[in-house]
């Protein structure tokens, strides 16, 4: 494994991104270098390699620039969560609640099958809330949730152990 590049030189801290008192973790600096961003395809890959997905979800917009390439590089399916109305196909919608009210994604009815082994990814790793709902979601379908991926966790805020006791896994992190 090459361990060379240190990728959190490439996250941009903003301050008082969307509002007063966050500090807002920027991956595009990142994304807009070539050898870092296979870098994190990489290493993702790495450790999935041997666990036998079979389909990488994400819920729109940031978690799917990772998760479509972790798909490719994995030979698994790619399943797009999105919000409510933008899915064409018959869809099953599941609400979830964040810190500050409340709010709803969307899936296709026929992109979860029950012997599917499913890994959740995403860019950030907060408060977790987006991610239980997408576990939650996958929990219903009887499929089994394997890991969930982030490029970022905020290890502050103690999300992982909020995760139904599902593997976490990120390659940078802010105490
Ligand atoms: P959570 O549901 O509280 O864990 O929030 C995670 C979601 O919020 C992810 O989908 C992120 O894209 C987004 N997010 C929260 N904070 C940041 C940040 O500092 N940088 C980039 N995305 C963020």
């Amino acid at each position: 494994m090459n361990n060379q590049i240190n990728l959190k030189e490439y996250i941009r801290e903003i301050p008082d991104f969307p509002k007063p008192g966050i500090l807002f973790r920027d991956i595009t600096p990142l994304l807009a270098e070539p050898t870092a961003f296979q870098e994190v395809i990489d290493r993702l890959t790495d450790y999935y390699r041997d666990k036998k997905i079979t389909a990488v979800l994400a819920a729109e917009a940031r978690g799917f620039i990772f998760a479509a390439p972790l798909a490719l590089a994995l030979g698994a399916r790619f399943i797009p969560i999105r919000k409510p109305g933008k899915l064409p196909f018959e869809t099953r919608a599941f609400h979830y609640e964040l810190e500050y009210g409340s709010d709803s994604l969307e899936m296709h009815t026929d992109s979860i099958h029950t012997d599917d082994r499913v890994l959740i990814v995403d860019d950030l790793l907060a408060t977790g809330g987006t991610i239980s709902a997408c576990i939650e979601l996958v929990k219903h379908t009887d499929a089994e949730v394997v890991g969930c991926a982030f490029l970022i966790e905020l290890l502050f805020l103690q999300a992982r152990h909020k995760m139904n006791g599902c593997d976490v896994f990120s390659l940078i992190q802010y105490d």
